[in-house]
């Protein structure tokens, strides 16, 4: 596997929906900010149900002098109202994007793939580049071990492969706890032609339940041996996140050893986890 040796790392943030969020990630931020990441970036949600939050948070953080990457999905969006957000950060100066499919929200039904203006991921990053040429760096979504929706695992590299030929800068995974599927990923992806950088995402390991829950959403698998661990240890907090700690981070540095070109932390806006992982790397 062959990436760029400079490593990236960025920390990714939910938008707050309370007074109080907001205030609580300004301190999570502060302290985030002293590992000096690459930039940190903001999730968007699909069908409009946090996109305000979105930019509040992109301008707070980028009031605050850090460098910063919006998420912006497009299922259920349509060109004009994308059109006036990649303005608004554009006129801001913001010069990166997470471009993503998204996920309607619950309550919106079964998704319906027919309707709608954009269909997939790929056609927002045409989008972009039509709309905005070379402005943004663009980030997408990869899957190490595959989308929960796809077809199969050589369909999910190909559509992967897609949204690098339409225009994408890098790649930020999923999250995953094995380091073979994410390998095997990116030497597909490469041999397929797509040669960009796919950094690994990494979900620390804080809480069982909220782990589980997560996982089974988005297809993240956890392995066995890890779940009965963490299950053994029962509501001891303490020892559930020495043992998420020692395992991510031993994972994290394996990705590195083996070329991976940067880290992705997902935080849920807290910053002990990723502070102790990124103090273990160092
Ligand atoms: P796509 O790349 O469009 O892929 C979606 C599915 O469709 C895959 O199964 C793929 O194999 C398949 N596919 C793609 N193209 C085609 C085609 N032409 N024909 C048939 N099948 C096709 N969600 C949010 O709502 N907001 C966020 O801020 C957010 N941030 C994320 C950040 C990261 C780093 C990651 C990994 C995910 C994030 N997500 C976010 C979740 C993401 O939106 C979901 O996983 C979503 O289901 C897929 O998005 P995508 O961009 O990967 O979609």
């Amino acid at each position: 596997m062959k990436q760029t040796k400079q490593k990236n790392f960025s920390i990714e943030f939910f938008p707050p929906k309370t007074p109080e969020g907001v205030e609580k990630l300004r301190v999570t931020r502060a302290k985030l900010a002293e590992l000096h990441p690459s930039y940190f970036s903001v999730t968007f949600g699909a069908g409009g149900s946090t996109q305000k939050g979105t930019l509040d948070t992109v301008l707070d953080i980028r009031r605050e002098g850090h460098d910063v990457a919006p998420h912006l999905s497009c299922l259920g969006s349509s060109r004009a109202s994308l059109r006036e957000i990649l303005t608004q950060y554009k006129d801001n100066g913001i010069k990166r994007l997470v471009a993503l499919r998204g996920d309607l929200p619950s309550g919106y039904g079964a998704m319906d793939f027919s309707s709608g203006e954009f269909r997939y991921a790929n056609e927002l990053v045409e989008f972009i580049r039509a709309e905005t040429g070379d402005w943004f760096h663009i980030e997408v979504a990869a899957y190490p071990e595959m989308h929960p929706q796809a077809k199969s695992p050589q369909d999910d590299v190909q559509r992967f492969v897609a949204k690098v030929k339409a225009g994408a800068d890098g790649a930020i995974t999923q999250y995953f706890y094995n380091s073979d599927a994410y390998f095997r990923f990116v030497d597909e992806a490469q041999r397929l032609g797509a040669t960009v950088p796919v950094i690994a995402g990494i979900m620390p390991i804080t809480n069982c339940s909220q782990l589980m829950r997560f996982s089974d959403m988005c297809g993240a698998e956890i392995p066995r041996w890890v779940r009965l661990k963490l299950a053994s240890y029962g509501d001891d907090t303490d020892s559930i996140r020495a043992f998420g700690l020692d395992v991510v981070t031993q994972m994290c540095e394996r990705l590195l050893a083996g070329g991976a070109p940067g880290l992705h932390f997902y935080t849920l806006n807290n910053s002990a986890a990723t502070t102790a992982i990124w103090q273990r790397l160092k």
